[in-house]
């Protein structure tokens, strides 16, 4: 049995969800406007053709047929099955699932198979304290933003922690909710869509990098930018960060540090 302070981090609320796990973000293309583009075709044609499990193997070959296949990982499997799972396209999940289907499971059919996508809870459930996962869970409403975040386990630490410090103790959750410290707080995390120092390399993903056969921890050389590592490096790894220059290096800890220093000041502006 779960207990009562269990936080579903997959499906956390009404306005949004993660779909990470099922390989959304392994797709060459997964702009925002990709995905939704695809999702939502998906989803159509399930709905349209999918009334049992005999309709699954039809409903797969079409999807791989008429959907751009080209991954960012090779080794990564992107379901066909996950799509919307509301008509206002605020959650994406899985269209084999029990809910979505009128108690009827689908799951074996798919790649993984239904105890491994029923059991599977990622690193973040583990990793993130209670605090700070209900915290983003009131920064972030859109699904493509928090499925990049709630995954990112650096980043989501690294803030709480810069922030924490700062202040002197971890905000509740509560705080995050609107206002000032929300808007701030988002902004930080939106990052992960705007950074200017993003590295143009397509087979980098967060502080991870494919050499064509395994999983590589990227580094920033800071040796070869002439300084010591940065306060910020679990931060900009996160943020798939490429420096050309020192400047570039000291401008990127300017607007991270801008921004804790910004919320810390709204948060004791308030007492
Ligand atoms: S990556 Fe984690 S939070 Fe996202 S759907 Fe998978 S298990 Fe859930
Ligand atoms: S079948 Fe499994 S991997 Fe595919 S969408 Fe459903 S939960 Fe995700």
């Amino acid at each position: 049995m779960r207990d009562n302070n269990f936080i579903h981090l997959c499906q956390p609320d009404a306005r949004k969800s993660c779909g990470a796990c099922c390989g959304l973000y392994n797709y060459a293309y997964s702009t925002k406007e990709s995905l939704v583009k695809r999702l939502r075709q998906r989803t159509a044609l399930f709905h349209k053709t999918v009334n049992g499990q005999d309709d699954l193997e039809d409903f797969s070959r079409m999807i791989k047929e008429s959907e751009p296949q080209t991954k960012i990982y090779e080794v990564i499997y992107c379901c066909e099955y996950i799509g919307f799972l509301d008509n206002s396209e605020k959650k994406v999940g899985c269209l084999l699932h029990p809910l979505q289907n009128g108690g009827k499971d689908f799951r074996d059919a798919s790649f993984y198979g239904r105890d491994l996508c029923d059991g599977h809870f990622c690193p973040s459930y583990h990793h993130i304290s209670r605090e700070e996962k209900l915290a983003l869970i009131n920064i972030i409403e859109d699904w493509y933003l928090y499925g990049l975040c709630i995954t990112d386990i650096d980043l989501v630490k690294e803030y709480f922690r810069f922030i924490s410090e700062g202040i002197g103790e971890m905000p509740s959750a509560d705080r995050f909710k609107e206002g000032a410290l929300n808007e701030i707080a988002r902004r930080f995390f939106s990052l992960k869509l705007s950074w200017l120092f993003r590295s143009p390399e397509t087979n980098r993903f967060g502080k991870y990098y494919f050499d064509g056969c395994q999983y590589m921890i990227n580094h920033i050389d800071y040796d070869a930018l002439g300084c010591e590592r940065s306060r910020f490096d679990r931060i900009f790894l996160s943020l798939t960060s490429q420096f050309n220059t020192l400047e570039e290096l000291r401008k990127g800890e300017a607007i991270i540090q801008e921004n804790i220093d910004e919320f810390i000041y709204k948060y004791q502006e308030a007492y």
